[in-house]
């Protein structure tokens, strides 16, 4: 890999991508809609699409229209789809740059019509339906009526879907309840001649535990990264972590006792020690809470004193042959040791999806093959 010159940097390996997304293919069987909203998953938009059609992705899906555009004016030009809210306003975009969107309001789609009327080209759209989340989507009794009205209009409603919101617990009957619902409603459609052509269900934890929930398309985020779907799941070891998180040591000094460390001096030295310093704060995402580790050449070490905007100081006693410029490791592996987004998350008391969405834009990011 390049040598770069940054004091910190995230390195991203595409090819984890790539084989994370095939092993869910292998998996499921089923084509799949790349999950790449908010970035990437901090990973970076684009190179992440890119990677994961590699791996043999066939959509992508965001969470909002400029995230679609911004792929499009990238390239990508796979089946894109929007699983969130679309500004009518944003319709004639869709139409012109072939983005589905998600549809799950019939006074909305009276509006996105309006538009797609003026344009008079077709305006794709999945139609979303609530079956247990209580977030976006129509009820089941309200979908027939609303298919058989927007059929010959300028709305193509190629898709119907669902979400679940504890697919995480295996044989969760709430879960099971959602699927019953989704798939009487789906018979009772296919009976009427009102069946959409592309059903699909399945976030990265239904992929998992919930085979019969893959449908036509599964729409996997978090393992395409290869981060576990919830604590209480491990990805196997074919799955592989995208994201390592590096940082070189700035500055190095021993300090005498009783000297205090960063702001408000919560941290004293109580002998000599050596205190080294890392150009990342919470100003590139990181947390600035008490207790943190990193890695510096393969052993733990602690973070001491307040994390500052920019900068954050570690003890360094245990490693007394780190120096100025020496790789410092805030997520990933370095020698024997490994600090995962799951160790960090635990930390800020949140889930891994936080903390790699919580990635600055500041730091930049180096794709590897
Ligand atoms: C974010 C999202 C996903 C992907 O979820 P993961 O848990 O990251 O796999 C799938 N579907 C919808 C509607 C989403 O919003």
């Amino acid at each position: 890999m390049e040598i770069n010159t940054y004091s910190t940097w995230l390195e991203i390996d595409l090819n984890a991508i790539k084989c994370n997304v095939s092993q869910i293919i292998k998996i499921t069987g089923k084509e799949v809609m790349a999950v790449i909203k908010a970035n990437g998953y901090g990973h970076g938009a684009r190179p992440a699409a890119q990677a994961a059609i590699q791996g043999g992705a066939t959509w992508c899906g965001v969470a909002r229209i400029e995230e679609a555009l911004a792929l499009r004016r990238a390239g990508i030009s796979c089946k894109l789809m929007v699983l969130g809210y679309t500004p009518p306003a944003k319709i004639p975009d869709a139409i012109d740059q072939q983005i589905i969107v998600s549809i799950f309001d019939p006074d909305l789609t009276e509006n996105y019509l309006d538009y797609a009327r003026i344009n008079g080209a077709k305006l794709l759209a999945h139609v979303k339906v609530e079956t247990g989340m209580g977030r976006l989507g129509m009820l089941p009794y309200e979908v027939p009526g609303f298919l058989s009205d927007i059929k010959g209009t300028n709305i193509d409603v190629t898709g119907i879907f669902t979400h679940f919101p504890r697919a995480d617990e295996p044989n969760s009957d709430s879960t099971i309840r959602q699927m019953q619902l989704f798939n009487d409603l789906l018979s009772n459609l296919e009976k009427q001649g009102l069946k959409p052509a592309v059903v699909h269900a399945a976030n990265s934890a239904a992929v998992f535990n919930f085979p019969e929930s893959h449908y036509d398309l599964v729409r996997p985020g978090n393992a395409i990264y290869g981060m576990a779907p919830a604590p209480s799941m491990k990805l196997g070891s074919e799955f592989k972590p995208a994201l390592t998180w590096k940082a070189r040591i700035t500055s190095l000094r021993t300090y005498p006792p009783n000297s205090g460390i960063s702001y408000g001096s919560i941290y004293v030295t109580k002998k000599d020690e050596r205190i080294g310093v890392i150009p990342i704060g919470y100003g590139d995402g990181f947390r600035r809470v008490d207790g943190q580790q990193v890695l510096v050449n393969g052993k733990r070490v602690d973070i001491v004193g307040r994390v500052c905007m920019d900068q954050c100081m570690l003890q360094l006693d245990n490693v007394p042959e780190a120096k100025v410029g020496d790789e410092v490791v805030l997520i990933g592996k370095q020698g024997d040791e490994s600090i995962s987004v799951d160790e960090v998350a635990e930390r800020w008391s949140t889930i891994n999806y936080e903390v790699v969405c919580g990635l600055a834009d500041r730091l930049p990011r180096i794709y590897k093959e």
